[in-house]
């Protein structure tokens, strides 16, 4: 089935009579299930186009739909993961995780500990940000979203800040995790070996304007075991 349906996406920014046009016909179908990446050099729209899915933004033209219905505001069913996981310094990586949930209630203790111990955090989860390495906050801010079972998981270059084994390490952990739960993934990245290695559907933009020029399938997708 089809889950987001973009018809001709426009977006400019207005600054004070300097409009930025940052998106311009962007058509995009994507089916349930799928782990789409959104490939393309530095400003070329993939941020704001994520934004539009996730529902910070409007877009000033066309229409974007999920499961039918045009995206209105931020949803609990979109789960976003930044480059940088922002997680809460005072609290434990269980709290933050926490956190994150919808309604909060101390009986989701059980859901949010499932959680930690499939994203490899258990034995961190009384430790503090501080204490932890880059991927260890990274898989706390993805813990964050799951713990909602949102139906698409919108990621903005979640891995680029890390180093090479555990960019490597969070790709595996990704895929698995898209494997287990067949969520519908899409994935900013401009790095192309990684938007190769991850995803069933490759979509690759250009900027100035920002637009879609290109929809490939990666023939040797699931070459990480
Ligand atoms: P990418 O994520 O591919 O690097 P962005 O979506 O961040 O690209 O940006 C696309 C274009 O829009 C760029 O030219 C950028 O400078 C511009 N832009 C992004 N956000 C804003 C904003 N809030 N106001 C004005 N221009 C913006
Ligand atoms: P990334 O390239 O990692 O997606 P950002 O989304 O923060 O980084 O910014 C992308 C581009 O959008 C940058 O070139 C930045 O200068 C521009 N930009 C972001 N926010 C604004 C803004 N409020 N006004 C103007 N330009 C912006």
């Amino acid at each position: 089935a089809k889950v987001l349906e973009l018809k001709d996406i426009q977006l400019t920014y207005g600054t004070k009579g300097r409009d930025v046009l940052a998106l311009q016909n962007v058509n995009l179908d994507i089916e349930e299930g799928e782990f789409v990446s959104i490939l393309g050099p530095s400003g070329c729209g993939k941020s704001t186009l994520l934004k539009i899915i996730a529902g910070f933004i409007e877009p000033t033209d066309g229409s974007a739909q999920i499961d039918g219905s045009e995206i209105n505001g931020i949803d609990w069913n979109r789960g976003v993961v930044f480059q940088q996981p922002a997680l809460y310094p005072w609290l434990t990586v269980e709290q933050n995780v926490h956190f994150g949930l919808k309604m909060r209630k101390k009986e989701d203790k059980e859901t949010v500990r499932y959680f930690l111990d499939k994203i490899g955090l258990s034995q961190f989860m009384k430790s503090k940000p501080y204490e932890l390495s880059g991927g260890m906050k990274q898989r706390a801010a993805i813990a964050r979203v799951l713990v909602n079972n949102p139906r698409v998981l919108l990621m903005d270059e979640p891995f680029s800040a890390l180093d090479a084994l555990t960019r490597e390490q969070m790709q595996n952990l990704l895929r698995d995790i898209w494997r287990e739960t067949k969520k519908t993934i899409i994935f900013i990245t401009h790095d192309v070996d990684e938007a190769l290695l991850l995803a069933t559907k490759v979509i690759v933009m250009s900027r100035r304007p920002g637009r879609i020029v290109k929809e490939l399938l990666p023939t040797f997708t699931n070459h990480i075991t």
